[in-house]
């Protein structure tokens, strides 16, 4: 088999109190994780909230370091990059955050949001830039019109479908989705999911997905990890951990969910 697009070895966070002299034990947020992701696939992280799947994200994001442990992008552990290859990789890999406000700049316009990673890695001329948005703009099932509002002028689902666009602009081969419909209604959530399995098929995307809901997670993913305080407890294909699941936590995750739940979300097409 290929080295997998993304390759988290044995990888642990211990986040310590700030400002103690007398440091103690720390608190393990994530406890030797190690998983891989195989090109073009979706990895879904699933586990109730607090148990380390938006740390664990955030350390393959590189934005905090592992306590432990490596992580290998395209064969590259991400901590050993600097300069042009840390650029490259920046590029390659794409966040999408369970609330855009918090990422999009309130006083930029939706072009302008748009046009920042362009801009970054220079590409395209003005009007190639121009294209870029318009035409990505209309994938994501927005009038380009709407490039001259502001953030806030959009609806929740809006500001996804923008915070998707953005995350595929530059052509990545890795998009990392941490809640990204949680805070949606149900309704546009569906729409959403239906948006992002249609563009990762489109763009040739890897993903890991993480969510706390089950039926998303089942939706979207071909791979999942079920974590439980820090920890991988079971790992499987999505039809071995909703078939046949493993584990107690993971048994006990799914009697959690009426099974109706998980299976009309599975069965439904949700309308765009
Ligand atoms: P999840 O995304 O699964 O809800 P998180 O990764 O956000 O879980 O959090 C896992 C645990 O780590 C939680 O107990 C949380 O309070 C703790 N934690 C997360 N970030 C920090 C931090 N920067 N400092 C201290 N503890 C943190
Ligand atoms: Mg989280």
């Amino acid at each position: 088999m290929s080295e997998p697009v993304v390759r988290i070895d044995n990888v642990s966070k211990v986040f310590h109190q700030a400002g103690l002299f007398n440091r103690g034990p720390g608190f393990t947020a994530v406890s030797n994780v190690s998983l891989a992701v195989t090109k073009n696939s979706t990895l879904g992280i699933v586990g109730e909230s607090g148990s380390g799947k938006s740390t664990l994200l955030r350390m393959v994001l590189r934005l905090i370091s592992p306590s432990a442990g490596r992580i290998f992008i395209n064969g590259a552990d991400i901590w050993a990059l600097r300069g042009k290859s840390l650029k490259a990789m920046r590029r390659e890999v794409q966040p999408i955050f369970q609330n855009p406000a918090s990422s999009f700049n309130p006083r930029h316009t939706i072009r302008a949001i748009l046009l920042a990673p362009l801009e970054v890695h220079g590409i395209g001329t003005a009007a190639e830039r121009r294209e870029r948005i318009h035409t990505l703009l209309r994938r994501v099932g927005l009038d380009p019109a709407i490039e001259t509002r502001l953030p806030h002028q959009l609806s929740g689902g809006q500001k996804q479908r923008i915070a998707i666009a953005r995350a595929v602009i530059l052509g990545p081969s890795l998009v990392l989705a941490d809640e990204p419909t949680s805070a949606l209604d149900v309704s546009v959530q569906a729409q959403v999911l239906k948006l992002f399995s249609d563009i990762k098929y489109d763009f040739g995307l890897t993903t890991i997905f993480v969510s706390h809901n089950l039926a998303v997670i089942r939706e979207v993913s071909d791979e999942v990890a079920v974590m439980r305080q820090g920890e991988v407890v079971e790992q499987g294909t999505v039809d071995q951990i909703f078939d046949d699941p493993q584990h107690p936590y993971t048994r006990e995750l799914l009697a959690a969910v009426p099974v109706p739940e998980i299976m009309r979300n599975k069965e439904r097409e949700p309308q765009s």
